[in-house]
């Protein structure tokens, strides 16, 4: 089966040209690009084969909220997915499990898929594994309240297990606890609300461990930040989503002639 990557590529590139050139050298299905918003335009006019998604959203509809982004306009402009509740959001943006609980329930009811980030901190993870279990429960506690009253489609909901810890830090988690966080939040979610979301992963996803995290049966992709702005990387990357495969290399011999 296809895996999912996303390609989060936070406030790069500096440019629209640029953005330009990367959304077409990551334009393979089964990919999710999200550019920071002054680019989404120009990117999703150059995607044939790749989804647009976008790193936040707002819940409110149209009307007076300075600054933001409604789902409304996402919709307009053709976005598929977004990411929630990033750890840089909640980090620097201060972000709490309600506001981000807000945001989910106004994506899922504008029918966008929603990427769900969740993953402990380092002093937790220092803690052992159940403790970034017990973690990671209480987070999709706060931040899934109230979807069995909302316009839930199973395959609109998506969960990213990203330990704080391992982005953008060039250390990626150990295979066996990962394996092991994504068959628990699997069992949490579909004996909780009968779901059965896929689960990716991130965190320092490169060329050199993609093919050990995305063999894995219980890892449905990846979520994938710095890498995703070094194109032959990415495309490295997305070889290794199986069926992908020869597709990905007939592509990436293209783009080298
Ligand atoms: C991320 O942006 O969520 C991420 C996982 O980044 P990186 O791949 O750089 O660790």
């Amino acid at each position: 089966m296809s895996k999912l990557i996303i390609a989060n590529w936070k406030t790069n590139p500096l440019n629209i040209a640029e953005g330009i050139e990367l959304a077409k050298a990551s334009d393979f299905p089964n990919v999710v690009i999200c550019p920071p918003f002054p680019f989404l335009n120009a990117v999703g006019e150059n995607l044939t084969n790749a989804s647009l998604g976008t790193q936040d959203v707002f819940w409110g509809n149209l009307g007076p909220y300075t600054g933001e982004v409604s789902w409304r306009q996402l919709l307009e402009l053709g976005v598929k997915y977004v990411i929630i509740g990033h750890s840089e959001r909640r980090i620097y943006l201060k972000e709490t499990d309600e506001l981000i609980n807000n945001k989910l329930i106004a994506a899922l009811n504008a029918e966008l898929k929603v990427i769900l980030c969740v993953g402990e901190p380092r002093e937790i993870r220092d803690k052992g594994i159940n403790a970034a279990k017990n973690y990671v429960e209480q987070q999709l506690d706060k931040d899934l309240i109230g979807i069995e009253n909302c316009k839930l489609k199973n395959e609109n909901l998506l969960i990213a297990y990203e330990p704080i810890w391992a982005i953008g830090t060039g250390i990626s988690d150990k295979l066996e606890d990962t394996i092991g966080m994504a068959s628990f939040i699997k069992t949490l979610l579909a004996s909780r609300y009968s779901l059965k979301p896929l689960v990716l992963y991130g965190g320092s996803v490169n060329a050199a461990n993609a093919k050990e995290i995305l063999s894995a049966k219980e890892i449905d992709g990846a979520l994938v930040g710095g890498a995703s702005l070094k194109p032959e990387e990415f495309q490295e990357i997305v070889k290794f989503s199986t069926a992908l495969r020869a597709y990905a290399e007939n592509l990436y011999i293209k783009h080298q002639s």
